[in-house]
């Protein structure tokens, strides 16, 4: 399809997005090339580099990307050149955040613009009202931003005016509250993002193509779906854009935010009926981001008439080879995001670089993701079919080993099967069925009821043996607790455990098992009180998951409780202890404890072989207890080199 002057060879956009791969003073690395070459060579249509900073208060963060200088020039041709080598495209968005800017070079809080001194509400930034003469500055820098853009070949540029940006404060009625040309009813306040696209049009032409990215609704306080859609008329009228790229959300809000990256508790494309009402009506193509994982769902939006073409950023960080498995007629190996949100902006909340739990390799381009067919093919036993045993197998097994991997129970998926049974995380098990697909792809033998054990290992034989026989469910010391049944989470999400009214879940993780598990019992009709040892529910996962699910315990009526540490209980007394006053917390008239306290390592093979003289590696949960991600990334390790 063409976007302007511009042909790409699909529908599949790889939309700009923060990766944190690029060097600290916001130039282009190696590393950076390297992921945006990956996703070209497995035939992404588009890209859109991470958005760059226009000007000296355009970073939202430490690191930004920066197309305010003509230094980064060539940087930017670099990229550019590697990508097209591969037949894609590689467009700049173009970035003024306002007043959205949490991050400062010496942890101070920032000073930033806006339309007007309106604060945002999740940041805590208070901005200063911009002057007319700041605001001519500020567009004269989008033109001066997209003559870089040109300057460096690229393919196309795009303004940022979706997600609360600077364009989108103007354009909001509850941020702008100026009385200039700038504010007041709705043709004055889209007036900047109007002249802001005029100088970028006027400056590339039809050399190259000319977008703008806005959110069809901030979902919260902020800019409308009546604003968005008058907004992408008055642009498309003018002719000003060769296509308009539709998402959802704001960072102002919780309850916006959460819809920039939304996690698996949304449907797979749900913004496509938002992006079909712009659609029908403007004349520029539509681009539509937010949750398309499988070409599935991008056919299936595509034939409804949602969308020309779609973001599937996620898609491709999850399996860069997306759009070579549909061109060679392969949609089914396509290895789908599950929406968790934990390793690509889970990892950016963290500040570290892009990853995904499924797919290690992302992100790590010029390093893990290398590795050779083995020298010698050796014989590699590998005990546990978990997330870490999965992948170790598949990886060992593609370098040209014989891989015989061996699982205890009737299915492959480990802890997985548990984590899906949890409310909303159904999709979770997505991890499951691709990483088994990729064991069976790369010719692994597969034994399920088979325990490894030393007298199996004797008689296989094997050259090495990868220990990933994963955790099991920790549980308080009994001492403290008395005439009270405590209940696993295991028990409860395999089902039959007896449970009664009045429950309390000690969540000693603060992470999605303890939400998870109020809400399923609080569904189930019981009464539910969930204490966390953590600042909040879910402290320890990512925000957006956490918000969500913030909101569904609110909803539930599950009462938390935060700073609480198990202590013991007796005769349905729950005692729990405050983790920084030390003074007692209590909860009376208890029927049942359900406890979440993680896991601890299953070292039941390596005691077993202890003294055995093989090549042995620990990997995944039965090293240490963390997540699905360390797990495969653990898998990773271990099946590139053994
Ligand atoms: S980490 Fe999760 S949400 Fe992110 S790309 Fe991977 S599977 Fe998708």
């Amino acid at each position: 399809m063409k976007l302007g002057p511009v042909t790409i060879r699909n529908r599949i956009v790889f939309t700009g997005h923060d990766s944190l791969l690029q060097n600290s003073d916001g130039t282009i690395s190696e590393a950076y090339i390297a992921y945006q070459v990956a996703r070209a060579k497995g035939g992404a249509g588009v890209q859109m580099l991470a958005a760059a900073g226009i000007d000296a208060y355009s970073a939202t963060a430490v690191g930004q990307l920066r197309i305010d200088h003509d230094d980064v020039i060539p940087g930017l041709k670099r990229i550019a050149e590697a990508v097209r080598a591969h037949g894609g495209r590689l467009f700049a968005q173009l970035l003024q955040p306002g007043r959205e800017v949490y991050g400062s070079e010496d942890g101070t809080l920032p000073l930033t613009f806006s339309a007007s001194a309106t604060p945002s509400e999740r940041f805590r930034v208070h901005p200063r009202e911009m002057s007319a003469a700041m605001i001519a500055k500020v567009i004269a820098d989008y033109a001066a931003a997209a003559d870089r853009a040109l300057r460096a070949g690229m393919d196309g540029v795009e303004i940022v005016a979706n997600q609360g940006n600077l364009p989108a404060q103007f354009l909001a009625a509850a941020i702008n509250k100026r009385d200039d040309a700038f504010g007041g009813q709705l043709a004055n306040r889209m007036r900047f993002l109007l002249e802001a696209s005029r100088a970028v049009r006027e400056v590339v032409g039809n050399r190259i193509a000319f977008g703008v990215r806005i959110s069809a609704s901030d979902m919260d306080i902020g800019v409308t779906e009546e604003e968005s859609m008058a907004v992408c008329r008055a642009l498309d009228s003018e002719n000003l854009v060769d296509y308009l790229s539709i998402v959802l959300g704001t960072p102002a809000t919780r309850g916006g935010s959460y819809h920039i990256v939304a996690p698996m508790n949304e449907r797979p494309g749900y913004v496509g009926s938002y992006a079909q009402r712009i659609k029908q009506a403007v004349k520029a193509p539509v681009i539509a981001t937010g949750r398309f994982n499988t070409p599935h769902a991008a056919e299936a939006a595509l034939m409804a008439g949602e969308a020309d073409a779609f973001g599937m950023t996620r898609a491709l960080i999850c399996d860069p080879d997306l759009g070579r498995k549909i061109a060679e007629g392969r949609p089914d190996d396509v290895r789908a995001c599950i929406g968790c949100v934990q390793a690509c902006i889970g990892h950016y909340q963290k500040h570290a670089p892009v990853s995904c739990i499924q797919f290690p390799e992302t992100g790590r381009e010029t390093t893990l993701a290398r590795y050779e067919r083995a020298a010698a093919p050796r014989k590699i036993l590998v005990a546990g079919g978990g997330p870490a045993g999965m992948k170790a197998a598949a990886i060992a097994a593609s370098r040209g080993h014989s891989v015989l991997l061996c699982e205890a129970a009737p299915q492959l998926g480990g802890q997985a099967l548990l984590a899906q049974r949890l409310p909303t995380r159904a999709e979770f098990g997505g991890i499951v069925t691709n990483l088994q697909h990729e064991v069976y792809a790369a010719g692994v033998e597969v034994r399920l009821k088979t325990l490894v054990n030393r007298a199996l290992v004797e008689k296989e034989r094997p050259d090495a043996i990868i220990i990933a026989t994963g955790g099991v469910t920790a549980m308080p010391d009994p001492d403290n607790f008395s005439d009270i049944p405590i209940v696993s989470v295991d028990e409860v999400l395999r089902g039959g455990a007896k449970i009664g009214k009045r429950v309390v879940v000690a969540d000693r993780q603060s992470d999605w098992v303890g939400i998870g598990v109020a809400e399923k019992l609080a569904a189930e009709g019981h009464h539910v009180r969930l204490v966390c040892a953590g600042v909040q529910a879910g402290e320890f996962i990512p925000v957006y998951l956490r918000d969500s699910g913030a909101a569904r315990l609110f909803e539930a009526g599950v009462e938390v409780t935060t700073y609480a540490r198990l202590f013991g209980a007796e005769q349905g007394v729950v005692y729990f202890e405050h983790v920084v006053a030390h003074k007692p917390i209590v909860f009376e008239n208890v029927d049942t404890l359900v406890v979440c306290f993680g896991e601890r390592a299953n070292r039941t093979l390596e005691d077993d072989l202890e003294g055995f003289d093989i090549e042995t590696h620990i990997i995944g949960d039965s090293l240490a207890p963390r997540t699905a991600e360390e797990a495969v990334l653990d898998g990773l390790k271990v099946g590139r080199v053994v």
